[in-house]
């Protein structure tokens, strides 16, 4: 999966300009828009990895914090050779929004370093990993900034950065200094699934609100892995049909509906979901442009653009993917009377979990999974009401009303809590 914003396209930019248009809506202090514009410090490092073949190479790593404000720095590290400083400070700029929608006490951070996953071994990744949590122990911590996974890193490199920073800071376990580990070494029961959980449990609401039956909805999943997967069986359970689906080898698409369990099957037997039994092949053009209640795009960035914004034909679009609608894209899907669940509320569900991780490490003390899906369910069900409502008061898009929840949230605590020194 690529993590690369269109070439064209600045992220850093991009978050500005929706600060910017959030903070018009609430005549925010012109000062407060500075301070949130800003991050509060990033860290540019350079770290020499030992490869295989006995060369050095050195390999550039960022860790953004935006804004903690609220609570200790959060968001994850992401490995990819198109990280670039200004989409890891957008990114910590948007995990401050997530965190202030959820309502979990924590401010924004994103970490990156420059590197091709896919072509290292996993001992030139430990010693890339542990040299990156090396040079960022002084500015991480439980109490100031929890990363945790992202784009090509996972419960491994949690690990690694874990292990590194225990022995570094007092040489005894510190899981909470980081999520998204393995359940052996703290991680929580529930984190796997959670980001479709959550965005599922938003889809819900969201299908209330417009009077949909999710009997007779219908499902259009772009991108078939973690989200996409667990998003499909979810809002299927609700009763909805999957009626199209993609991945990075291709789309495809039976009216008649395609079985969640069995696709997932035959993508695990294959190694994708082309060639799933009964379905046509499609493109991906056609696939979000397919007639649907429900089109989640669960894969890349910039995906419904102007180009085709004004051909979706869905009710609801939810998205699990971090980017994928350009915020001309979004003034055209609003016109056309289409729910947009953004990003940064529809994908909170990981974040959440995150927390009641971070939760049960710090008290050493750990829940059942049906307690870690009742609280998610309870704390996502009610950011979806607070944005909605948020939108029906401003009249005003569900990307525009997540931000001006967001900002609201953030200036009340950066303003209580004062400049000093
Ligand atoms: P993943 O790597 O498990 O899955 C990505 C899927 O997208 C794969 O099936 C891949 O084949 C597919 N894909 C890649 N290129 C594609 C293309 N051109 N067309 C169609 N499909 C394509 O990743 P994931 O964890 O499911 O994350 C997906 C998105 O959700 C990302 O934007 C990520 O930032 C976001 N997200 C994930 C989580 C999480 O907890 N997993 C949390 C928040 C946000």
């Amino acid at each position: 999966m690529s993590s690369n914003f269109n070439e064209k396209i600045n992220p850093f930019e991009v978050a500005l300009k929706q600060l910017e248009e959030a903070a018009k809506i609430i005549s925010l202090d012109k000062g407060m828009l500075d301070i949130l514009a800003h991050p509060k410090r990033v860290l540019t490092v350079s770290l020499p990895v030992k490869m295989d073949d006995g060369s050095i190479k050195v390999f550039t790593g960022f860790r953004s914090q935006h804004n903690d404000a609220r609570g200790p720095h959060k968001g994850g590290i992401r490995y990819h050779p198109d990280v670039t400083i200004e989409e890891v400070k957008a990114l910590s700029m948007w995990m401050t929004w997530k965190c202030a929608i959820a309502d979990i006490p924590y401010g924004g951070g994103k970490g990156g370093i420059i590197c091709n996953p896919k072509s290292m071994s996993d001992n030139e990744l430990e010693r890339l990993t542990r040299r990156f949590a090396y040079m960022i122990a002084d500015i991480i911590g439980p109490r100031t900034d929890i990363p945790a996974p992202d784009v090509y890193t996972g419960g491994k490199e949690m690990a690694w950065i874990m292990d590194t920073y225990s022995a570094l800071k007092g040489n005894y376990g510190q899981p909470e200094v980081i999520t998204g580990k393995p359940i052996s070494v703290g991680g929580s029961l529930g984190r796997n699934e959670a980001t479709g959980r959550g965005l599922a449990f938003t889809v819900r609401e969201a299908a209330k609100k417009l009077n949909i039956n999710m009997k007779e909805a219908t499902i259009v999943v772009q991108g078939f892995g973690n989200a996409g997967q667990f998003a499909s069986k979810l809002v299927e359970e609700q009763g909805a049909k999957l009626i199209a689906v993609s991945d990075s080898q291709g789309s495809v698409l039976n009216d008649n509906g395609i079985n969640v369990d069995s696709v997932i099957k035959h993508k695990k037997e294959t190694g994708s979901i082309v060639d799933f039994e009964g379905c046509r092949s499609i493109s991906n053009e056609e696939l979000l442009e397919t007639e649907c209640t429900i089109l989640i795009p669960a894969a890349l960035e910039n995906q419904i653009t102007e180009r085709n914004a004004g051909k979706i034909r869905a009710k609801i679009v939810a998205e699990a993917a971090n980017g994928p609608t350009t915020p001309e894209a979004d003034e055209i899907l609003y016109n056309n009377k289409i729910l947009t669940i953004p990003d940064v509320l529809a994908n909170g569900g990981g974040v959440t979990v995150s927390y009641f991780e971070w939760l049960q490490n710090l008290r050493r003390d750990y829940w059942t999974e049906e307690e870690v899906n009742n609280r998610l369910e309870k704390n996502i069900t009610k950011s979806f009401h607070d944005v909605y409502e948020t939108h029906d008061k401003y009249n005003v898009d569900m990307r525009k009303a997540a931000t001006v929840l967001a900002i609201n949230r953030v200036a009340e605590a950066t303003k209580i809590r004062g400049i000093w020194p």
